[in-house]
């Protein structure tokens, strides 16, 4: 059965009950699945240490209050930002822990409920999910978050090659405290939640999660004066310009690594590489296909029928002249040889295609020619 983390679900009352209501309806479950009275019932069991185990906690306002807040930082699963998360945030190195089932133990006597002496957040976490665990510190340099985004391009840029600027959002070092989240002078200590770790395991059903310790917020220090321009964050967003460099010939879902330009490292740490997928936006003149270019040309009916020269432009915006023999069809296509795009040493052809537009409006004279030449040429219309 799967072990439900949410205390208020456990109990079935909503996030804004009163300690009343929470109280009742714990009171109701208690009564229903306490062991005494559904003797050999695993399940009932099970439900029963849930029950307590979240009763414990949303029945003391000081614990609900901290349970809560945990919530709202994300501990239980939602999005969390982190120092050196990136401008996708997530957890980086969520190892899965095994062993630490919550609740395990003999199951608590119903009078035993109403207990309290909870100390801080570890003590709260370690009767809720079984305990700290054998970490590393942290304490070493990591290298930072890899940021993927993707970037839409215009089609003549990704067959040209060019360079685009993109804003990215990213977490910056805070300057007033480089980075540390201690004010000037505060004294800096292990922080006494995750004993320094930085994370902290999330039993779950058999296995365990790494989240950020909500105290230190995944730094494992803590100050006794927070810097006041970063709350103690030790980084701030901050938007980043950078101009990324687009390659000749690049096709849409090509992706390029720029190392060092994502989210900052972490003690020091290096930065994590920017991973950037094209995407190429449709252009209303050209298409590609492999390394030739088409473009559509219109000519109109008396240039497809007698020949003409029309002129189109290339992708480097020079002007071609082709010549359209009597008697063109729509969809020919006339090849400008090393006009298409290069990529690799090899360049491609511009693949000019005809369409023949007949005209939709025709002046009594032009009318009378037609049907003239209809007549003369034996067509039916
Ligand atoms: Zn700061
Ligand atoms: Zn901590």
């Amino acid at each position: 059965m799967a072990h439900s983390k949410d205390f208020y679900a456990t109990l079935g009352v909503s996030e804004k009950a009163t300690a009343d209501e929470i109280k009742k309806a714990y009171r109701r479950l208690a009564k229903q699945h306490h062991p005494d009275a559904n003797k050999g019932d695993a399940r009932s069991a099970e439900r029963f240490k849930e029950i307590s185990e979240a009763y414990n906690v949303l029945g003391d306002a000081k614990k609900r209050q901290q349970y809560d807040e945990m919530r709202r930082l994300g501990a239980f699963g939602d999005f969390v930002r982190r120092p050196g998360g990136g401008a996708t945030g997530g957890f980086r190195g969520a190892g899965a822990r095994p062993g630490a089932r919550p609740g395990a133990g003999t199951p608590p006597k119903f009078e035993d409920f109403d207990v309290g002496g909870f100390g801080g957040l570890g003590d709260l976490f370690s009767s809720m999910f079984g305990g700290g665990s054998q970490q590393r510190k942290a304490t070493e340099p990591e290298k930072g978050q890899s940021i993927e985004t993707t970037l839409e391009i215009p089609f003549r840029v990704a067959a040209a090659g060019g360079k685009v600027p993109v804003e990215l959002e990213v977490n910056e070092e805070c300057s007033a405290c480089s980075g540390s989240g201690a004010a000037k002078g505060a004294k800096v200590s292990s922080c006494p939640e995750c004993g320094g770790r930085g994370s902290i395991s999330f039993g779950q059903g058999g296995f365990a999660v790494n989240r950020p310790c909500p105290m230190c917020i995944g730094k494992g220090t803590v100050a006794s004066e927070k810097c006041a321009t970063c709350a103690g964050q030790g980084e701030k967003r901050d938007r980043k310009k950078v101009v990324i460099t687009v390659p000749p010939g690049t096709d849409s879902d090509a992706k390029i690594r720029l190392k060092g330009q994502g989210g900052r490292g972490v003690r020091g740490g290096p930065a994590g590489d920017l991973v950037i997928t094209f995407k190429v936006l449709p252009d209303k003149d050209y298409q590609r296909d492999g390394l030739d270019v088409i473009v559509h040309k219109a000519v109109n009916i008396a240039e497809a029928t007698l020949g003409s020269k029309v002129s189109v432009m290339t992708l480097d915006e020079k002007r071609v002249t082709i010549a359209i023999p009597p008697g063109t069809p729509s969809c020919k296509r006339f090849r400008v040889r090393g006009q298409g795009i290069e990529k690799d040493g090899k360049r491609g052809d511009l693949l000019v295609e005809v369409r023949v537009n007949p005209p939709t409006e025709l002046s009594h004279v032009a009318r009378r020619a037609f049907e003239e030449f209809a007549e003369r040429a034996g067509l039916k219309y």
